[in-house]
């Protein structure tokens, strides 16, 4: 018996198939990301299933109109839940949607068409509909009170 041949990619070749996570540049790192946002919303985990539902409610620091985060530097002093990705991380998280350049990199699988690695654009992401641009309210007065439920749900 031999072993099963992999897929051919036409992303072959690319350092997203070339080097493992931990082997990327910073910069490369960084550029896997897609700009989508999603990992800014809050998110809701059914205890019993461990489904996780993504609300429209967006952390504080983000701009939804730029859909950008308003002090990237300093994001993990500024909001504490937020988490910063790491190669191990990225593997294990559960919440990272499916189409998060991260997550697809770590399984093995291509970037979609619209990922600025692929089209050269940053804005095919939101021309794809894929990014939370504009459609999510800051967390802030009833938005905030939402996300303050839905925190407590998740405690
Ligand atoms: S979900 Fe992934 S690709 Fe999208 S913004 Fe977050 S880290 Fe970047
Ligand atoms: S601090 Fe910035 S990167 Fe972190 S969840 Fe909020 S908007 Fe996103």
């Amino acid at each position: 018996m031999t072993a099963a041949s992999k897929p051919f990619s036409p992303q072959e070749g690319f350092f997203w198939k070339t080097k493992t996570l931990e082997e990327m540049s910073n910069a490369e790192w960084e550029s896997l990301c897609d700009g989508c946002a999603r990992c800014c919303l809050e998110k809701l985990e059914d205890e019993d299933t461990g489904k996780i539902y993504f609300t429209h409610v967006s952390c504080k620091l983000l701009d939804a109109g730029l859909c950008a985060c308003k002090d990237y530097s300093n994001r993990t002093e500024l909001v504490p839940d937020c988490v910063r990705l790491t190669p191990e991380n990225v593997r294990t998280l559960n919440w990272l949607p499916p189409s998060c350049g991260y997550k697809l990199v770590a399984e093995g699988r291509d970037l979609y068409w619209w990922h600025p690695l692929i089209s050269g654009d940053p804005n095919t992401v939101h021309e794809a509909g894929v990014s939370v641009r504009a459609v999510a309210p800051a967390e802030t007065g009833a938005a905030q009170k939402a996300a303050t439920i839905l925190k407590s749900a998740r405690q």
